[in-house]
């Protein structure tokens, strides 16, 4: 489906964005990774993802807290793949505590990663997709785009902007055939979540096994994680021929977490 388009997966060497990378690339398209992590390990991946679906896939190692690194990334897989098609932003970062106890560093770096980073790369990605006249702009924001948990103040705040900037984006690119929606997902199990379980588990004494429940019971009606093969099929869907005129919009997979 995807042969022959090119996508950035920002924040792929783990969790979420492995996942749509994963997705992606299985649908023929080649693949510029980043994130951090291990060299070795996100080598392994990298040319695992080549050999088992028979494209290119490249690593960049930009450090989306920055401007000029967001838009060096679009600007170096353009010119390494030749085009860019689809863009994904799916890199986060998250800082738990109280307004009056959040460290001012720890909101800025959360805005810059989750919210400003989405700015600067789809500002770099635009002209080129609708120069060639096809694209896919898809941000993973998250059911904290749409509402609040205590104690996630720059989070929320910076997934509610990802919302708002994919409306905007959607808006104002309406008439070509550049879309921009926002994927939602409520608890997936990934290196971010298994912090908060750690954290959950020691400040209340209890095992890790009983504070995965919990969390997950707590907002998640379904009491079952979201996957990441889940959302990876999602991006995809994000990117066929059915979904070309779905733009603008906030899809939750969040097993129910925000019907109530
Ligand atoms: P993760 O910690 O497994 O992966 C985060 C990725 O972002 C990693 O590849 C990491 O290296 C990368 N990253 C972090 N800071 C970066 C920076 N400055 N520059 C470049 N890359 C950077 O987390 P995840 O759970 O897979 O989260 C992925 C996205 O999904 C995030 O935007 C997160 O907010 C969102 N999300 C996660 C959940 C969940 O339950 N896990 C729910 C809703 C939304």
């Amino acid at each position: 489906m995807l042969k022959g388009r090119t996508a950035v997966i920002t924040g792929s060497t783990s969790g979420i964005g492995a996942g749509i990378a994963r997705a992606l690339a299985a649908q023929g398209a080649d693949i510029v990774l980043n994130g951090f992590g291990e060299a070795a390990a996100i080598e392994t991946f990298r040319a695992a993802l080549a050999a088992e679906f028979g494209v290119r896939v490249l690593y960049h190692g930009a450090d989306l807290a920055r401007a000029d690194h967001c838009a060096a990334l679009v600007r170096e897989a353009e010119t390494a793949l030749g085009r860019l098609d689809i863009l994904v932003n799916n890199a986060g970062i998250q800082h738990v505590a109280r307004v009056e106890d959040f460290p001012p560093e720890r909101w800025d770096a959360v805005l810059a990663v989750n919210l400003s980073s989405v700015f600067h790369t789809i500002r770099a990605a635009l002209p080129g997709m609708r120069a060639r006249g096809w694209g896919r702009l898809i941000n993973v924001a998250s059911v904290h785009g749409l509402v609040a948990s205590a104690e996630k103040a720059a989070y929320v705040a910076a997934k509610h902007g990802v919302v708002g900037l994919t409306k905007v984006v959607a808006l104002e690119n309406a008439e070509s055939p550049v879309t921009c929606n926002a994927i939602c997902p409520g608890w997936v199990l990934t290196p971010l979540v298994e912090a908060q379980i750690a954290t959950r588990a020691a400040d209340e004494g209890i095992p890790l096994a009983q504070a995965e429940r919990e969390l997950l019971l707590e907002k998640q009606p379904s009491g079952r994680f979201t996957t990441v093969e889940q959302l990876g099929g999602l991006a995809a869907f994000l990117c066929s021929e059915a979904a070309a005129n779905i733009t603008g919009a906030a899809l939750p997979a969040d097993g129910g977490w925000l019907a109530r």
